[in-house]
């Protein structure tokens, strides 16, 4: 059962894993990726190791390095946060089951190499799924979600709770703010991790540990598929404007905001838009109550088109964006209303 389960995952993820070339710029605080900042392509290498006893012909070794290219990158971006892109690949006489696939590290026996060959691809899919505790694939309506575990304490009403949130929400959030963006999504639950959540490409990572301590915080869903739907690319616009927008999304389409005690904090007089997150989201909405509905879709759009600069908020609003924001500063008051029920 687990071996079909795992090369289907595998298999799906080869063919998405192209989302992953092009890193999103992602986020400080919640997103936990300020250290590392925006990252360039990802780029894979193998070094084939040849430690048998017969001599390596040159066609086998390019038929291992091309099955490498088929797999690795695939595995690599379903096994999180550390993984390693530099890889050894051994040719053993010593290994006594097929091959031995872990990050970084592939050992192959020379003895069932020889036997083998048409199942090199396959078995190292498998091989490497092994890494994993579960692979879930979920279909419904047209969207689908990948859910892979590293976790063996992960808490399986946590774990749908993730998913139904997956549902609910994205489908809503690509049908109202981009309809191209992706139908297949990747979560992956991951122990090696020390953020809280992180969105690049389509695939989201999340805290194991920080989940398992907040595991009422559901709506990480809400604001790290919107990053997916985002979808941006570099260099659009910047970091506070794509988080504020992150949370405003959350604060209108998460499930359960409440039973997470999630709020938009009270204005006061030291904060700025560019504090980013919940501060700009409620920036957002007395914007959208006050000043124009429609204003923040119509500003992810820009973004996403490339077209935005600081003009755009004189365009849409007729003020500039610290005329905005020193009108709100004057009269803050908002009507807020969360989702979800209290527990
Ligand atoms: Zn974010």
């Amino acid at each position: 059962m687990f071996r079909k389960f795992s090369f289907s995952v595998l298999l799906l993820l080869s063919g998405v894993s192209a989302f992953s070339q092009n890193d999103k710029p992602s986020a400080n605080g919640r997103d936990g990726n300020q250290r590392t900042g925006r990252r360039g392509p990802r780029n894979y290498e193998v070094n084939i190791v040849n430690s048998s006893a017969a001599p390596l012909d040159s066609a086998t070794k390019k038929e291992l390095n091309e099955v490498f290219f088929k797999v690795y990158p695939a595995f690599a971006q379903a096994d999180g946060y550390r993984t390693v892109r530099q890889a050894k690949l051994e040719i053993s006489d010593n290994y006594e089951g097929s091959i031995s696939a872990k990050a970084g590290e592939i050992i192959i026996s020379s003895k069932w190499l020889k036997d083998n060959r048409k199942r090199l691809e396959k078995e190292m899919m498998y091989q490497f799924s092994k890494n994993w505790l579960s692979a879930d694939t979920v279909k419904k309506k047209g969207y689908q979600l990948v859910f892979i575990s590293k976790d063996p304490g992960l808490d399986p009403q946590l774990k749908q709770n993730l998913i139904d949130t997956y549902f609910k929400v994205y489908p809503k959030l690509v049908k109202t703010f981009n309809k191209k963006s992706t139908k297949e999504v990747l979560f992956v639950i991951d122990t090696a991790y020390g953020g809280v959540a992180e969105a690049s490409g389509n695939r989201i990572l999340f805290s194991a540990k920080y989940m398992k301590a907040h595991n009422t915080d559901i709506d990480v869903v809400t604001h790290e598929t919107m990053h997916i739907v985002q979808g941006y690319g570099y260099g659009s616009g910047p970091v506070w404007l794509t988080e504020g927008i992150a949370d405003w999304v959350r604060y209108r389409y998460g499930v359960d905001n409440i039973g997470s005690k999630w709020a938009l904090p009270e204005f006061n007089e030291k904060q700025s838009y560019k504090n980013s997150y919940r501060i700009t989201a409620r920036f957002f909405e007395w914007l959208e109550q006050n000043v124009k509905p429609g204003l923040i879709a119509a500003l992810d759009d820009q973004l996403r088109q490339h077209t935005y600069t600081e003009q755009s908020w004189a365009k849409f609003t007729g003020k500039t964006v610290d005329e905005l924001w020193a009108d709100y500063a004057k009269s803050p008051d908002v009507k807020l209303a969360y989702s979800g029920s209290a527990k």
